[in-house]
């Protein structure tokens, strides 16, 4: 977490201007308020378990990031919280944290979300197979999408060409995973 919070900071501004293009620009802002808070939070209450850490974090981002964002994550950590009390073994939670993504905000594959890139990792990460290459496909394929959910699905046709920013911020978080499992 800490080091995704490093990486939102130093990416909100391309973060904010990927949702100019095709939402209201506070992608960036809202992820780093979150994340800021998130470590913040983690470093006060110390928690001792990955249920309880993923909890922590699910709580702060539902309550600190205004948006469609910070419920969407916010979910996909609430799940993974209860889905680590089952099974903590990685791809599992991950699958968990995009089926709540799914189930909050109704997308799915292709509606040019960050569920397209949670849903592809997610299995990737099932075949021991995701690489920081193919975060950056997953990414770059909502590009040529045309959005069919949140704010970016207002503007129909126009909503293709440019890449989805929850799909850039969840690459980024996914680009953290793989480098600080190394
Ligand atoms: P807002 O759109 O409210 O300004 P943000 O800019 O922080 O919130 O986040 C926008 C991102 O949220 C989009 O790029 C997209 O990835 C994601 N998003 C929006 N609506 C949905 C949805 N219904 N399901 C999944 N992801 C969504
Ligand atoms: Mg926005």
């Amino acid at each position: 977490m800490k080091q995704y919070q490093e990486q939102i900071s130093k990416n909100k501004h391309m973060l904010s201007e990927l949702d100019d293009a095709i939402g209201d620009g506070d992608h960036g802002n809202n992820m780093d308020r979150g994340m800021t808070e998130v470590v913040k939070t983690l470093e006060e209450k110390n928690p001792s378990t990955i249920t309880e850490s993923f909890k922590i974090i699910a709580m702060t981002l539902l309550s600190k990031v205004g948006g469609a964002s910070g419920p969407l994550y916010g979910t996909a950590f609430l799940e993974m919280s209860k889905a680590s009390k089952e099974d903590a073994e990685l791809a599992s939670l991950i699958e968990a944290g995009a089926q709540g993504i799914a189930k909050r905000g109704g997308a799915t594959a292709g509606d040019k979300t960050m569920l397209d890139v949670w849903l592809p990792v997610a299995s990737e990460l099932k075949q021991k197979s995701l690489t920081s290459q193919k975060l950056e496909d997953f990414m770059n394929l909502t590009k040529d999408m045309q959005a069919k959910k949140g704010r970016a699905s207002y503007l129909g046709e126009r909503s293709i060409g440019f890449v989805d920013p929850g799909a850039a911020s969840s690459k980024m978080l996914f680009e953290t995973l793989l480098s600080a499992i190394k």
